[in-house]
């Protein structure tokens, strides 16, 4: 099912090939990204209500939910459920709290003192997913970090479900973390009418959340085009499992299928010592595959993804490096030696006993991840993502006599005079 290459016959073309994906040859996505874009920018809600229409098949009224219609929704799901979302709410809560400290004050020289302070992001917008599946994790893993920054209005936008609202899970996360209103659009519409504001849809600063190809689309349109960023490129899902003889094939067979359902476009790459046990693990999937509600979805991702059988570990782990994975699993005994040379990477998950799942929901870490290679340079959503850092120098009379020269001279070698004098006529005042 798999379709399988030996690493030693691969090209340097074929690892280039192999680990590109998401690309958009033929412009066919933003050429649909940009219009949706003008459309909203021109028209705001009206243009929400007639996309929603167009692509969500619901035809809206009012474009949010209010506290009430939440609290409605939200007692709809039952205790049990409730309780899952509140352990992973207190998990993820629990790992990102210790992600804030604050840093030591620097004296780079006798007088002259350097600190960072942390500032929240005021406004910010969150996209919670809700066209194949509805996912209630997303909006916890957005929404908890954001609490915890302080951000001070949190927009949250979702797809609209064929009853014109979101789903009670969505709602019940929604109570958890205190947001009173939710906004029903989705796809790039969402994401330009939280970076332009429409009647309904507040403007933001900065827009966080994974998405299919339109909403990663329009993310990284909206940023060249507006003052609004973004927390990273975080599409289409994928996961690269790394496999030696000591792996179990049903494991990976599992992993592999539950990235592959999330999409047609999503990506399950296999990376093992062993062609036996790429055998076994194909076989698994077949097995497996037909037992999955989402069968569809995943066989078309198994087509869209890949085995390659290296001759040991570390060629293994240096494909990964190259492939940055979103998610990456280690299924070896001999995981802890490997860590440390794990360069590119979204969020790992070592050893046998640690599905990707758990991260999906509940372990604590966060699981909006760079996507499409974009491991290579960013980090997942951490309470990072949030704040602004910014820097702070104060000089006494000690600090400026120390530093002035150093200032006046490389003002003098840029040619910036007035950056001299502004250090020249306070020296000059100190020697008065
Ligand atoms: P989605 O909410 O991202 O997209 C649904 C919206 O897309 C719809 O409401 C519609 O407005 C728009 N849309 C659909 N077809 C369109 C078309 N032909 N033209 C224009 N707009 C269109 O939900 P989804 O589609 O289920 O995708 C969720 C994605 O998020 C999956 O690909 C999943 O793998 C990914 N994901 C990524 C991460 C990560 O951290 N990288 C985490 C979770 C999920």
């Amino acid at each position: 099912m798999l379709k399988t290459y030996q690493y030693e016959q691969l090209s340097a073309e074929d690892i280039d090939r192999l680990t590109l994906r998401n690309t958009d040859p033929n412009n066919a996505i933003q050429d649909t990204v940009e219009q949706i874009i003008t459309q909203v920018e021109q028209n705001g809600d009206d243009a929400l209500r007639q996309l929603a229409l167009k692509y969500d098949q619901i035809s809206l009224d009012a474009l949010y939910l209010d506290e009430a219609e939440i609290e409605a929704l939200a007692a709809t799901i039952s205790r049990q459920q409730q309780r899952a979302l509140e352990i992973a709410f207190q998990n993820i809560h629990k790992f990102h709290a210790t992600q804030l400290k604050k840093e030591r004050t620097v004296e780079t020289m006798p007088g002259v003192t350097c600190w960072r302070e942390v500032r929240p992001i005021e406004k910010v917008g969150l996209y919670i997913p809700g066209g194949s599946a509805v996912l209630p994790s997303t909006l916890l893993m957005l929404g908890v970090p954001a609490r915890i920054a302080g951000c001070k209005e949190i927009v949250v936008c979702s797809p609209p479900q064929k009853d014109g609202k979101v789903n009670g899970f969505i709602a019940y996360c929604l109570k958890l973390l205190q947001i009173k209103r939710i906004y029903l659009t989705g796809g790039a519409q969402a994401v330009a009418a939280m970076a332009y504001g429409t009647e309904s849809v507040p403007r933001v600063d900065k827009i966080f959340g994974p998405g299919n190809q339109f909403v990663t689309k329009a993310k990284s349109l909206i940023q060249s085009r507006t003052q609004v960023s973004i927390d990273m490129p975080a599409g289409p899902s994928e996961v690269l499992v790394i496999a030696d003889e000591s792996a179990n094939a049903d494991y990976i067979a599992a992993d592999l299928l539950a990235q592959a359902e999330h999409g047609a476009d999503s990506q399950a790459v296999l990376v093992s010592t062993s062609s036996t046990l790429i055998e076994a693990v194909n076989q698994a999937l077949q097995q497996q595959l037909g037992e999955l509600p989402r069968a569809a979805i995943a066989q078309k991702a198994i087509e869209n993804s890949y085995a390659i059988c290296t001759t040991d570990i570390t060629t293994a782990l240096a494909f990964s490096n190259k492939y940055a994975p979103e998610h990456l699993i280690i299924q070896s005994d001999d995981w802890k030696r490997l860590v440390y040379g794990v360069q590119n990477a979204g969020s790992v998950f070592l050893g046998h006993l640690t599905p990707e799942s758990v991260g999906d929901y509940a372990s604590g870490t966060n699981h909006t991840l760079p996507t499409s290679g974009y491991a290579r340079s960013y980090s997942g959503v951490s309470v990072d993502s949030f704040v602004k850092k910014i820097t702070f120098q104060q000089l006494s009379q000690d600090g400026l006599r120390q530093i002035g020269s150093t200032v006046e001279i490389l003002a003098e070698l840029e040619g910036l005079q007035a950056h001299k004098n502004a250090v020249s006529i306070r020296l000059k005042d100190l020697e008065s």
